[in-house]
């Protein structure tokens, strides 16, 4: 892998090569987040844009070059990556602006975002010969790793919390995961999955502990801006939970502009539930993230519910480098964005997907979009995650289903009322 330059801890710049460390800097534990950097040269010497016209691997192995695998790595056969970028012209006029992308993430494998990263760890995992996965999480990067582990039949332990969405259980049971309901929140899943790691000496790929994770993450700006001509949007909207996505959205742009593939940065614009907003609290109050103690997170988006943000680090980073924001939006507003997007698009979210679409809708109503920016809103978790969710939401604009008895004349009678 000589296309890696070094891992650097984000605290205290610390490099190490990839084969002496696996996850953190050892001087700062749990904190000590390494970043993993590249030599542009060399990789611009192996790849160009016109090599990428002429791929016709459509998933996220297309930019191998700019991942952290051997160039000859066996990559799993699940087709992750190369998600539909929608232009929604439509939704875009209702809202007042005039060029509006909807990246769909819910178009992956195990329907979440979560499929580009936990690709990686599998080829990574492989890479050191290990016997067992693990990973903790609040539903989404368990199912990606449960399926991709299954595509390849690769054992995997799973921690999820207890009351995770059914859908997101009954992923990990059918692929045949070993399945651990933690009787606690996220956070608590996350510490028995480091333990349990460590103690069993299994590969570990947690989210904001694992440094590969922000590298299949990035893809999803490598293809943005490649299905966008390479004309870079000009702003970015993506949900945050733990800060990983936002970390990989920006470490993909930084690679494109390391390479001048891209000619500025976007701006990148992190959305936030309300009742799990430590990253905006954060950046609203000038917090050091590295001070700053845990919150109680509490939301209906349950895959952005994290009261401390492993990847905050990135995170933060990822917003004031770009002059991007951070952004907080009710449950409620939430909710009602599930529906919004659906009906203003084809595609439907759940919860903590629709989040960036609320997001945009926030940023809209309080003046930091202007009309005419490129803005691109990806949408990390397919709607049949959380039925109940969607539910919700239709419930909260309004709509219902008509029970109507199996009779045209029954049924004339509805037709007529609803309109008249
Ligand atoms: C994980 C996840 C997020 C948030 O990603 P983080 O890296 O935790 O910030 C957003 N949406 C969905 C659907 C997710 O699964
Ligand atoms: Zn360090």
């Amino acid at each position: 892998m000589d296309h890696i330059s070094h891992l650097k801890c984000l605290i205290c710049g610390k490099t190490y090569q990839p084969d002496e460390v696996d996850y953190v800097c050892p001087d700062h534990g749990r904190e000590g987040i390494l970043d993993v950097q590249y030599d542009y040269d060399l990789i611009g010497r192996r790849l160009s844009k016109g090599d990428l016209f002429h791929s016709t691997t459509f998933t996220i192995w297309r930019y191998k070059t700019l991942l952290p695998v051997q160039p000859n790595a066996k990559v799993p056969p699940l087709s992750v990556g190369w998600t539909p970028l929608y232009r929604a012209d439509r939704l875009a006029g209702e809202i007042g602006l005039q060029h509006l992308w909807v990246k769909d993430d819910g178009r992956l494998p195990t329907a979440s975002f979560k499929d580009r990263a936990s690709a990686v760890a599998v080829v990574k995992a492989q890479e050191k010969g290990a016997a067992i996965i693990t990973t903790a999480s609040t539903g989404n990067a368990a199912a990606a790793l449960s399926g991709i582990c299954a595509s390849v039949k690769q054992p995997n332990v799973i921690f999820v919390p207890e009351a995770a969405p059914p859908a997101k259980i009954a992923q990990l049971l059918t692929f045949g995961s070993q399945v651990m309901l933690v009787r606690g929140t996220y956070d608590d899943a996350f510490e028995l999955c480091l333990a349990a790691a460590d103690e069993f000496g299994w590969y570990n790929r947690n989210t904001g502990f694992n440094p590969y994770m922000t590298e299949g993450k990035k893809t999803v700006s490598f293809e943005i801006c490649e299905q966008l001509g390479w004309q870079a949007p000009d702003r970015i909207f993506v949900s945050v939970g733990d800060g990983c996505i936002i970390g990989g959205v920006h470490k993909g742009l930084k690679d494109l502009l390391a390479l001048g593939w891209i000619d500025h940065m976007p701006k990148i614009m992190g959305v936030q539930a309300e009742g799990s907003s430590y990253l905006y609290q954060a950046w609203k109050n000038g917090e050091d993230v590295l001070t700053k103690p845990a919150i109680k997170a509490q939301t209906a988006a349950d895959s952005i519910s994290a009261g401390l943000p492993r990847d905050r680090l990135k995170a933060m980073a990822a917003v004031t480098e770009t002059g991007g924001a951070y952004l907080s939006v009710t449950d409620d507003e939430i909710l009602a964005a599930i529906p919004a997007l659906a009906r203003g698009t084809g595609v439907f979210a759940e919860p903590a997907g629709a989040a960036a679409y609320a997001g945009l809708l926030k940023a809209i109503e309080q003046g930091q979009v202007h009309p005419n920016e490129r803005i691109v809103v990806i949408n990390t978790g397919n709607g049949l995650k959380d039925v109940a969710g969607a539910m919700k939401g239709v419930e909260l604009v309004g709509t219902k289903a008509y029970h109507v008895a199996p009779d045209i004349e029954a049924l004339r009678q509805i037709i007529k009322n609803t309109n008249s």
